[in-house]
């Protein structure tokens, strides 16, 4: 086993991020500025932070603690002992909300990442569920992502996530979400970075995987999905975009309260995402994470341009071979068998099935939950202002 060369591969790059072309479908305007500048633009305008934001914030949880009335939690929060969604469970906790914090347990998270759970809620005084995964299911998942040969390896977790998030609250019976993630400091990610539904999960596990159907946790649908939101009235709240973010006191303030520990990358809190991100993602698609995040940073004015452009020069993956064989062996994975999968041509969710075009054709329906806040903005960004 030979790890293979990182190469730093970009035509025209945008003049005020770094996101580049090797992304399909980015436009740059006449002033060289791309398509997730604008897509950032149209985000800040809609959510701006000024002196009103606060006074915004607290009537969200008015309405958030009026849903919840005689029940033991106000809302959900997802936790994965990631900086994000730490702090969002402490800034939760701050605006006066009783949580229940949700952590999916796929069988990769790091020591650092538990403990991180561990203190952060032990601290917070947050009763803590946790969903576990079956291995020999969520392996069979993962590895059938592999050999799909799409760059969507990491969406089985984040499926799986959102999946439990409204299975929860659903038994429950609470109607809020809180999720960590914001267009300010992680930027919107392009469909053919990440895609994921219900249905393409479903169609590359039985095209790919060994095993019959997933019962250890759950997959939503669309049928579910709809039923979450529109019968059972579950929402989402991305409490980060009414809190001030700057990363560096963000991770004094988590280390100070918290007793939080730092990763070395950003969703480096599990073994197989640091691994995936850094090394398969890179060297096989051509894709690399840390463009979506400093460019995020810069526009924010928290990373210098200059800087993030020197850093991204730099091969990303530092686990050496100890890291490549880990996760082969964890996976039971030959290296035959992996280097063929590195080998193989690339594909994209379009090969596959799944709600794509049935949500392609909501253009109208999108926009008006989007207006009334059924729909994240974010969400409609990426699927209609983006022609991938
Ligand atoms: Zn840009």
């Amino acid at each position: 086993m030979k790890i293979r060369d990182y190469h730093y591969k970009a035509g025209q790059i945008c003049s005020r991020c770094i996101m580049d072309d090797s992304v399909p479908g980015i436009h740059f305007d006449g002033n060289g500025e791309c398509t997730f500048c604008k897509i950032h633009d149209r985000m800040d305008k809609k959510y701006p932070m000024n002196s009103l934001t606060g006074e915004v914030l607290k009537q969200k949880v008015e309405v958030i603690k009026k849903s919840a009335r005689n029940k033991k939690y106000d809302c959900i929060v997802g936790v994965s002992g990631g900086r994000d969604s730490t702090y969002t469970l402490l800034q939760t906790v701050r605006a006066g909300l009783n949580p229940l914090a949700v952590h999916f347990d796929n069988g990769w998270n790091s020591d650092t990442a538990v403990k991180n759970i561990k203190h952060s809620t032990n601290k917070l005084g947050v009763d803590l569920y946790t969903h576990v995964a079956d291995w020999e299911e969520f392996k069979d998942l993962q590895l059938a992502f592999l050999k799909a040969s799409v760059p969507d390896g990491e969406v089985p977790t984040d499926w799986a996530i959102t999946s439990t998030l409204f299975k929860v609250a659903s038994q429950e019976k609470i109607k809020w979400i809180i999720v960590g993630h914001s267009f300010r400091t992680e930027g919107s990610t392009p469909l053919s970075w990440t895609y994921q539904d219900g249905k393409y999960l479903k169609s590359i596990h039985s095209k790919f995987g060994k095993l019959q159907g997933i019962k250890s946790f759950p997959i939503m649908t669309m049928t579910q999905f709809l039923k979450y939101t529109f019968i059972e009235n579950i929402k989402f709240f991305r409490l980060l975009y009414y809190v001030p973010y700057h990363q560096d006191e963000v991770t004094e303030l988590l280390q100070k309260e918290l007793d939080w520990n730092d990763y070395g990358g950003k969703h480096f809190e599990s073994t197989y995402t640091s691994f995936y991100q850094s090394y398969i993602l890179t060297r096989k698609f051509n894709i690399d994470k840390r463009k979506l995040h400093y460019s995020a940073l810069i526009r924010e004015g928290q990373l210098n341009r200059e800087v993030a452009l020197k850093k991204i020069h730099q091969d990303p993956f530092s686990g050496g071979i100890e890291m490549i064989e880990y996760n082969l062996k964890k996976l039971g994975l030959s290296n035959a068998e992996f280097e063929q999968i590195m080998d193989a041509p690339v594909k994209s969710f379009k090969h596959y099935s799944s709600y794509y075009n049935f949500i392609l054709s909501l253009r109208v329906p999108m926009r008006i939950g989007t207006n009334i806040g059924i729909i994240p903005e974010a969400i409609y960004q990426k699927y209609f202002n983006f022609n991938y």
